[in-house]
């Protein structure tokens, strides 16, 4: 406790130094444990997530709770929330957020205020009465930056709940508990993961009590990670710190290039001068991370053949990989309306910046 991340990446989550103990958790394929034990049934716990958990929770400077997704993790926050309640909601985030508050809000379950994460004054003025702050930041895929300090700020002022989804900065780049939120997710199948090969989710709270209750939740939900999953989510961990250095200084270069190419009109990332969340993201997070979102010309047909042509980049969904992805997000019925049908999410990794440059350059001079 208490080091330098890139430390803590590394030491974390790690059984006791015994003369010949394992140095890594194994993995526990356990469904149950002797009884009168610290452990009971997996469904409540287990040594293998225990160990993940550590390391997230030392990162984000807070305790843990591992789940089977970030969307699990997500409807454990709102299954706590009263029926009836007023929850403040992104009006564009990840998609799957976006379309469980709108399931939610027609089942009669929640009142839901939407507001982009970007207006600070938007925010203060609908967290009145509301139970629940969800915030993103910046946003998938629109790359817009929230406020957090301010957002937090309303949501203390009404006794509300503040979370925050973390997943674009990670806890390398932001800390939303140490900027005074209740909560933060993650869906840890992007870059916590980070090799697109699990699928997982956790939650991170310093406060005692909303650890106890999510994690009530997490058990009568049946929202528990497997045990493989959390193992690849901390071996994850140990690299992430450079992961997140090297993916973000190529992402950094070709944001730079992007933005004096001919058929990109609009470079959405905060590590621009020129982005209206420079300033904000500047403030709350120590670098503006791996994803370029790009607005192109062309038409839909030509974007989507331009994504689907390159040989490096991969034409997929999902983000934070070691591999760089690309894809056209209105291609997804779920996204928002708002997202331009030529907005193209880049999701960058860790092959050579020259490569992936001269890879995207011939695809997008084809739109010329
Ligand atoms: C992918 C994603 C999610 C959903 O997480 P899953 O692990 O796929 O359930 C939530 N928020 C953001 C920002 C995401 O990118």
């Amino acid at each position: 406790m208490g080091h330098d991340p890139y430390t803590t990446a590394i030491t974390a989550g790690r059984p006791p130094a015994e003369p010949g103990a394992p140095m890594n958790v194994p993995i526990h394929l356990s469904s149950t444990f002797h009884a009168n034990g610290h452990y009971g049934y997996v469904r409540d716990g287990n040594p293998s997530s225990a160990a993940f958990e550590q390391a997230i929770g030392a990162l984000e400077g807070g305790h843990a709770l591992a789940f089977a997704s970030g969307i699990a993790a997500l409807n454990a926050v709102l299954d706590m929330v009263p029926t009836g309640s007023t929850v403040v909601a992104p009006l564009h985030a990840y998609s799957g957020t976006m379309k469980r508050f709108t399931e939610l809000e027609t089942q009669g379950r929640l009142q839901v205020r939407r507001v982009p994460m970007d207006d600070a004054a938007g925010l203060a003025a609908a967290a009145a009465g509301a139970a629940l702050l969800w915030l993103e930041s910046p946003t998938n895929p629109l790359m817009e930056v929230c406020d957090i300090r301010a957002a937090v700020a309303a949501g203390r002022a009404q006794g509300a709940l503040v979370a925050v989804d973390n997943t674009f900065a990670t806890p390398m780049r932001q800390r939303p508990l140490e900027l005074g939120a209740d909560l933060v997710m993650h869906s840890a199948t992007k870059y916590i993961a980070g090799h697109s090969d699990a699928l997982l989710g956790v939650l991170v709270t310093a406060n005692h009590d909303l650890h106890a209750e999510l994690a009530q939740r997490r058990v009568l939900l049946g929202a528990a990670p497997g045990v493989l999953e959390t193992t690849l989510g901390l071996r994850g961990i140990r690299t992430l710190p450079i992961r997140m250095d090297r993916a973000e200084a190529t992402a950094r270069e070709l944001a730079q290039r992007l933005t004096r190419h001919q058929a990109v009109t609009r470079v959405r990332y905060p590590g621009l001068e020129q982005d209206p969340g420079y300033s904000t993201h500047g403030g709350q997070a120590s670098g503006p991370g791996a994803m370029v979102v790009i607005d192109c010309i062309g038409s839909t047909e030509a974007v989507e053949q331009m994504c689907g042509s390159l040989a490096i980049w991969v034409h997929a969904t999902s983000l934070g990989g070691v591999e760089s992805t690309i894809e056209r997000r209105a291609r997804w019925a779920a996204e928002s309306p708002d997202v331009p049908a030529g907005l193209v999410r880049l999701s960058v990794g860790l092959e050579d910046v020259d490569d992936l440059w001269d890879d995207l350059l011939l695809g997008l001079n084809r739109l010329l």
